[in-house]
Formats: C-alpha cells, structure tokens, sequence
C-alpha cells in the first residue's frame, strides 16, 4: 500500500516521556515506581519487534501477557488512552510527532485512500501490552481501517497486515482492476508478481480481504469511471486514439507515482488495456 518512513523516536523516549507526570497517588502509591521499573523492559521489547517484523515474525512475540513486570496489561493500556493519545497528555507530543511525520499526502497506509486521522495499533494494544507507546508500532491510519482491523493478530506469516514501516510493496503491482462486459462497472482483486513468494501473496490476499479493499476501491472507481468515459470519448473525437492513449498513459503514470496499488493506477491501467473496444463501445 503506502510505505511509512519510522518515527525517528524510540520506544523507551516515548514511554519516559508518557509516564513522566504520574504522581505518587494515595491509592496506587506505588505506580510510578512499578511505570519505571520496566522502561528497559520496553526497551528491550522494541528491539525484538524491530528484528522481527521486517521477516514478517511478529507472530512469534508473546501475546495475551497479563503484565510487564509488575505492570499490568490494563495499566499499560491507559499509558497510551490517558497519558498519550488525549490532547494534553505529558505523550501527546509524541502522538503529534508520528502524525506529522509522513508529509503532506496524510493517506492512510493500509487503504492508500482515505486521509489518516487516528493512531492504530500494528499488534493491538488489549493483546501486546509491550508496545502500546512504542512507536514502531503505532501507525497513522484511518478510522475504518483502524476499525477493520480491531484486535486481529497474526497467528504465522501468511496472515500479517502489510506493515507500512517495514514491508515496501510500493514496487510491485499486485492490485488489479477488471473492467465489466458492459464497461459500467470496475472489480479489483489481487494478484502474484512473478518474484513474490506464496507468503507474501497470501499476506497481500490477507490485508486486501479483511479491509474489504475491492469493495472500497470499487465504490472509488465508479465517479472516475464515468469521467473517463466523458473525457476519453471527446478526446478522441478530436484528437484521435493515439493522443487519447497518450493521455491516459500520463494519467496512469501519475497515479503509479501517487501510489501503485491503489484504485486509480489499475483502472488506468484497465482502460489502456482495452482502449479500441473500450472507446467503440462508447461510441455505439
Ligand atoms: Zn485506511
């Protein structure tokens, strides 16, 4: 989908800076000491996530632990509601910090469609308590993606999300559209570049099935379809085919720049495949 750069903060910069105004409470005396004692443990924790997610291992980190230490999952998972993704939280300049850092396209990754407006957990948070400010793990994504993927965790390397830090899918073509028989209605569906493995196929498969992908590109498509239609058909009534297949190949390589595997460049891509039948059907 789309390929995030990795926030230039580091998991343990982030925690300190999130647990740094708990105060010493009557009923938790103890809290900030217990927050403290497993800052290297985060640390620690982030150095074995960024050796395994770049070979799709993530897997293989424990999940489902009750605690940290002597932190417990429940405790870690307000580190990140209330000391990190509210506005004036000691960590909220963190949150800001992994927000800003994509540019200014502000597309979510996992959809290359809709803007991000949301923090979503790679490993979910109720799960992997050991990453919950860990901002490796924390991607800028939009709310029906974040949605989508709720609570899911990859259980072996065929069903991992494309991970927008460390995955980079953006060279290869892999989503497809298919124009219908009456050239009103465009499909998307996935395929194999001829390097990839079947691991890698079936994670793609993975992440376009369970953000319903076909469906929301489908829907994208339909507006584009029917301007194509109205453009193409008077361009080449003026200009000819050959300038009309000039046009969209500038189109499709504007689009490929933006994002390879989106909805755009496959339709474009659909268009050019067929363009003499494409423009007589519309003709008739
Ligand atoms: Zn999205």
């Amino acid at each position: 989908m789309i390929k995030f750069e990795l926030p230039p903060i580091s998991a343990i910069e982030s925690y300190e800076l999130c647990i740094s105004k708990v105060r010493v409470m009557q009923s938790q005396p103890d809290l900030k000491v217990r927050f403290e004692s497993i800052a290297q443990e985060i640390n620690t924790r982030e150095n074995t996530y960024i050796d395994h997610a770049p070979k799709y291992d993530l897997h293989l980190l424990p999940k489902d632990e009750v605690a940290i230490g002597s932190v417990t999952n429940k405790e870690l998972v307000k580190v990140y509601t209330d000391r990190m993704a509210k506005e004036k939280a000691a960590g909220y300049s963190i949150y800001s910090r992994i927000m800003v850092t994509q540019g200014d396209l502000k597309m979510c990754p996992y959809c290359g469609t809709r803007p991000f407006n949301t923090l979503d957990h790679f490993l979910p948070e109720s799960r992997y308590p050991a990453y919950v400010v860990t901002p490796c793990n924390l991607i800028p994504s939009c709310s029906e993606c974040n949605k989508e993927k709720h609570a899911d965790v990859p259980s072996s390397q065929n069903d991992h999300y494309i991970h927008p830090y460390f995955d980079d899918d953006t060279s290869s073509e892999w989503v497809i559209a298919e124009l219908d028989a009456t050239w009103s209605a465009v499909s998307y569906r996935t395929t194999s570049p001829t390097h990839w493995s079947p691991e890698q196929l079936a994670r793609a498969q993975h992440h376009f099935d369970q953000l319903k992908l076909a469906e929301l590109y489908a829907t994208y498509s339909a507006d584009e379809l029917a301007c194509q239609k109205l453009t193409l058909t008077s361009l080449t009534e003026t200009a000819g085919i050959d300038i009309t297949r000039l046009h969209l190949e500038k189109q499709l390589e504007a689009a490929r720049s933006i994002n390879v595997n989106s909805w755009k460049a496959p339709l474009y891509r659909a268009i050019l495949n067929s363009l003499p039948d494409f423009l007589e059907a519309l003709s008739d």
